[in-house]
């Protein structure tokens, strides 16, 4: 096992210097070896001559045959950038690969990232607008440049990558494509794609060429369990281990297909401990930080950048590298050594139900295709096994051929109010979708639009929904931040919103725990986790953005560092468009009901002591154990939440509490209020007359809020 090394000893601050300090940087020599070692340098020309030839094509390829790294280098070197302030664009699906795959083609490139190959993800820019030739981007924002130029003048050639991910945005851009490429005639489009549904893409655009990148896969041995698995994660650390201890570390690095950053954190932490189990008894191992052989790498969006790119880094054969990733290591990163791929075989989706108009993210097992490209992983560099955590009669009886399109499982209302705005089609419904949303899903998404006021009822834009549809921003968020401008506390909303847009602003280290509870619990105020959250980032600001102070109170730095760029960009927004930025002071009222605005059809009222009932669909739920609201006495009757998290229970997460009429002013089309009478006679008629302050304290046994029955 290579215990010998002791002596180098790696903790896990010291990766991080390390990585930090000196990633492993290549010669030029062995950039060109192994640009040229790529299957799609031997189809280079040919590729070339296609493109030349057609306006759409489709190129497949398996992952890592260089169809991302490699096809807008040829482009650029074929001179499609010459003319004059021409570029070429290439989305993902996913923001992690953008950043990660510019920076490999900078590399590659030999120039600095944000000057001739830069990246664009929401809230973060690392292009230049005069110099950036090669722009690597998430499929969002080409969506949202869309709003600005509707020609794409400045592209002469759009990789859309990924394609076969179906993710929402992509979806919409290659039906916006379909309507552009007839006005864009020296438009190239180039589509890549996993093999499967690449013939869909063909097809929908008129029979366009395919282009199959022959390549070199090994056989991987699939091995499935005997019987289902209880518990995913400890099936998946003991495989882990077994395998790292049957085999020798430069057999291979093993990678581990979890749903979400939960799991990948908890199967890190057991893994780590049982490791430490197994050294410790064998060679009297006393921390996880003394073995020297195996490093521990997760991997999901929201890790922050420089921790991703440890995946990268190559450890030749010293030390056996356990990846543990969400299906962003499907196919948007290549990572190279893996012979050992183990399975969950779930994934998180996000999935809409019309009917109650609820969005919410969802373990649910992955289709065929899925568990075929994860065991694929194991087989680039050389024969290798995949070990499916479920059963061959799962696999064939129950998983889906492949995965259902974003675009037939998810609120579509951003969507839409998008579409409206770019005005492509005279009616929502024309749009030419690759495969069409439900009816229900599409009616139920324009109710939601209505309901917060951005469409008229003849489902045209309002102005309200027109100056949503201009920050990049869900629209019950840009809502409450323009009623907000209305209502003196823009500046307060501003934070609000942009601290609600970064993952995870408070640290809670397994060891630490308590410590952690109780610093957090100084940032409550106002029976409201949004204040709450204005509350850390306005004390941060007092505390000049310090990260001592950060780390003092178990705030995460980083998070905290991002939101302020979001706010900044976000004020810009605002600026651009003359809107003045006021602040409220210490009125939480305003602001609280500023929040209502926008989530008045995300609320729930107080069930017996410590539940709620969800007022639109009567569903039981529980407020998230992380919420400020636990440390009341009594929970306040009436919330409204900003997401909602179904994993055992059902959980409404960022939580705050409001006046019920205020329920009743935002979402009177939803609402009926209903005054109880006790012993004396009860005077409705004055009741939204003798509205004040302290509304719900005083009244709260007087009033229930019920769903109005209405079509
Ligand atoms: P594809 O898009 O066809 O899956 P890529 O272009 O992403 O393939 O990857 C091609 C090759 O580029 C990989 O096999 C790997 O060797 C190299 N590569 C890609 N990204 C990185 C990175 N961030 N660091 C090091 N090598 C990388
Ligand atoms: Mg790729």
């Amino acid at each position: 096992l290579g215990l010998e090394n002791n002596h180098s000893i790696k903790g896990k601050n010291h990766q991080i210097l390390s990585n930090d300090a000196g990633m492993y940087a290549p010669s030029k020599e062995e950039i060109k070896c192994t640009k040229e070692s790529l299957p799609v340098f031997r189809c280079r020309s040919q590729l070339l001559s296609l493109i030349r030839e057609n306006q759409v094509v489709v190129i497949i390829g398996e992952t890592g045959s260089g169809k991302t790294t490699q096809l807008a280098q040829y482009l650029y070197e074929e001179g499609y950038t010459n003319s004059e302030g021409k570029s070429i664009v290439v989305t993902q699906p996913r923001r992690v690969a953008a950043m990660s795959v510019a920076k490999r083609v900078a590399l590659e490139m030999d120039v600095k990232l944000g000057r001739e190959v830069g990246y664009s993800i929401r809230f973060e820019d690392m292009t230049d607008s005069e110099y950036t030739k090669l722009k690597f981007v998430t499929d969002g924002i080409l969506l949202r440049e869309t709003l600005l130029d509707d020609t794409l003048d400045k592209y002469s050639c759009v990789i859309i990558d990924e394609a076969h991910e179906r993710s929402l945005n992509t979806d919409i851009l290659l039906g916006f494509f379909k309507i552009l490429l007839a006005r864009r005639r020296d438009l190239k489009l180039i589509i890549t794609s996993a093999t499967m549904n690449a013939k869909k893409f063909s097809a929908f655009f008129g029979n366009a060429p395919q282009f199959t990148i022959p390549g070199r896969t090994f056989p991987v041995q699939t091995i499935y369990t005997a019987n289902p698995v209880q518990d995913y994660v400890e099936a998946a650390v003991s495989q882990a281990i077994k395998i790292h201890l049957a085999n020798d570390c430069s057999s291979g690095d093993i990678l581990i297909f979890m749903t979400g950053q939960e799991d990948i954190e908890t199967t890190s932490d057991i893994l780590q401990e049982k490791l430490l189990q197994v050294y410790s008894k064998k060679f009297g191992t006393e921390k996880f930080e003394d073995i020297s052989d195996v490093e521990i790498l997760p991997i999901y969006s929201a890790l922050p950048a420089d921790l991703q790119f440890k995946i990268f880094r190559d450890l030749c054969g010293t030390k056996r590298k356990i990846i543990i990733a969400t299906n962003i290591a499907e196919t948007s990163l290549t990572i190279k050594g893996i012979r050992y791929v183990i399975d969950c075989g779930y994934s998180k989706l996000k999935v809409y139900n019309p009917k109650i108009g609820l969005d919410s993210l969802t373990i649910t097992p992955i289709s065929k295709a899925n568990a075929d490209q994860r065991s694929g992983r194991a087989g680039r560099t050389g024969p290798g096994t995949a070990y499916r955590l479920y059963t061959e009669d799962t696999f064939k009886e129950d998983m889906y051929l492949q995965t259902i399109p974003e675009i037939q499982r998810t609120n579509l209302s951003n969507t839409l109010l998008l579409l409206k705005s770019l005005n492509v089609t005279d009616e929502l419904i024309k749009f030419p979708f690759i495969d069409k949303p439900p009816l229900q899903t599409f009616l139920s998404s324009l109710y939601e639009l209505w309901f917060i006021g951005a469409l008229d009822i003849k489902g045209q834009l309002t102005p309200l929904g027109l100056q949503m549809a201009k920050f990049p921003l869900q629209p019950s968020l840009s809502k409450i931040l323009l009623i907000a401008v209305q209502n003196g506390c823009s500046s307060e909303m501003l934070t609000i919103v942009s601290m609600l847009s970064v993952p995870q602003v408070f640290y809670r280290p397994k060891e630490r725990q308590k410590e952690a509870d109780i610093a957090r619990n100084k940032f409550f105020i106002a029976k409201s986790d949004h204040l709450t959250l204005l509350n850390v980032f306005v004390q941060w600001r007092a505390n000049k953005f310090s990260s001592q102070w950060c780390n003092k109170h178990f705030v995460q730095y980083k998070s905290l560092v991002k939101a302020r760029d979001i706010r900044d960009q976000l004020l810009t927004i605002l600026k651009s468009q003359d809107i003045p930025v006021t602040s409220s002071g210490k009125d939480w009222n305003i602001i609280k009901k500023c929040i209502c605005s926008g989530f008045a059809h995300q609320a729930a009222k107080i069930s017996g002591l410590r539940n709620y009932i969800h007022l639109k669909t009567g569903v039981n739920v529980k407020l998230h154990p992380t919420s400020a609201l636990h440390g009341l006495g009594d929970l306040p009757p009436y919330v409204i939440y900003h997401e909602l998290l179904m994993t055992s229970n059902e959980y409404i997460c960022c939580v705050t509490s409001v006046d019920p009429f205020w329920l009743m002013e935002y979402g009177v089309l939803l609402y009926d209020i209903k005054r109880i009478t006790h012993d004396q006679e009860s005077d409705t008629t004055g009741l939204f007359g003798e509205r004040h302050e302290h509304v719900i304290d005083e009244v709260e046994d007087e009033i229930d809020i019920n769903i109005r029955v209405c079509k």
